[in-house]
């Protein structure tokens, strides 16, 4: 429906024009049955390898639908969200939490692995659910800062001069509305010792009418140097659409960057790694991370074994200036820093 190529920058639906972000997530398709339907491919034989996925469950925003192909089974966005009986499948070395999040807790809602940044868990709720997601065995429940964990997460901060990084993930920090943000980036920037705030967000990707002129307002009068970090897989993710909703951003001084994840089937050729960087950087966008598959239990149909990866990376090194060159990195529990390939 909406051209990958962002050439007819004022021809897509402008965000503006679109409805409510909230009402837009809340019909969110969630039944895998009326996904095919959309796709025109219920009478397929994917439709046999449907998973329930009880635990987490399908979820993906109509315009995000929209950007598949219909009648192709194969489509790098599906695969992303389509629960899958491979699912199901255990494979030795793939665990619920493979990152060591659970022992990095620093109080409720707030991880820190790295030295001067901390990583603040906003929100369990996310606007898709992506099938290879790293954290979706995380216990939200119990480790979200709620609006009442915030205040002790404030005072936690405070006390900490070395910490002058925020980084505001998730679940999904843009699924929090403008006022609960608002609210969260103002207790931060009374934070004297913190100089730039972060947050990470696949959002925009799945719902561009995420950007609204408040949140850019809201962002853009803190005094925090901020950027946005978008998860961004595949080239048909980027659409003229979320290009002009990411323009304002870009406007406002917003330093936008892009992580994506090495996925078996979605983005694993080095032709389609080539054209995400070379799209992002159209849309105003650099390439930040490409992270190696986290072994979760449930995701290892994704898995690229790390010498592709390599290979891969070369590739692109050969073809693409050097800013445009992702960091290939996984990540290994107890590390000082992401680890390079
Ligand atoms: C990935 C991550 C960060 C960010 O790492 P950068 O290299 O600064 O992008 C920070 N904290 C935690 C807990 C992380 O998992
Ligand atoms: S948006 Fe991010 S946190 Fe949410 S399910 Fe996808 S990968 Fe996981």
């Amino acid at each position: 429906m909406y051209p990958s190529r962002n050439s007819d920058r004022k021809g897509g639906i402008l965000p503006n024009s679109l409805p409510g972000w909230q009402q837009e997530l809340a019909q969110a398709v969630t039944d895998p049955v009326e996904l095919l339907q959309l796709l025109q491919l219920d009478g397929h034989r994917v439709a046999p390898r449907l998973a329930a996925g009880n635990a987490f469950p399908l979820r993906v925003p109509r315009y995000f639908v929209n950007l598949m192909r219909p009648g192709d089974p194969d489509d790098p966005l599906l695969r992303q969200v389509l629960p899958q009986v491979e699912e199901s499948v255990q494979t030795p070395g793939f665990v619920s939490d493979p990152v060591g999040d659970m022992a990095a807790i620093r109080g409720q809602g707030m991880l820190q692995k790295y030295q001067g940044r901390a990583l603040l868990i906003t929100t369990g709720a996310c606007a898709v659910h992506c099938r290879y997601c790293f954290r979706r065995h995380f216990p939200y429940q119990d480790e979200s800062a709620g609006r009442a964990q915030w205040q002790t997460v404030l005072a936690e901060l405070a006390t900490r001069p070395e910490i002058s990084e925020v980084i505001l993930s998730g679940g999904d920090p843009l699924s929090l509305s403008d006022k609960r943000l608002g609210r969260l980036i103002d207790g931060l920037s009374a934070i004297p010792h913190l100089r730039r705030l972060r947050l990470h967000s696949r959002t925009p990707v799945v719902l561009p009418s995420r950007i609204t002129d408040g949140l850019v307002e809201r962002l853009a009068a803190s005094p925090l140097t901020t950027s946005l970090v978008l998860h961004c897989n595949h080239p048909n993710e980027l659409t003229p659409v979320l290009s002009a909703a990411l323009a304002p951003l870009r406007e406002a001084g917003i330093t936008l960057l892009n992580q994506s994840v090495l996925l078996a089937g979605v983005n694993d050729a080095a032709p389609t790694l080539q054209a995400l960087s070379e799209d992002l950087f159209d849309s105003g966008v650099l390439p930040y991370y490409l992270h190696a598959l986290d072994p979760v239990a449930g995701a290892a149909h994704f898995t690229v074994p790390h010498e592709r990866g390599r290979q891969l990376l070369e590739t692109l090194r050969a073809r693409l200036p050097g800013y445009l060159l992702p960091r290939l990195v996984c990540e290994q529990p107890g590390a000082s820093a992401k680890s390079p390939l």
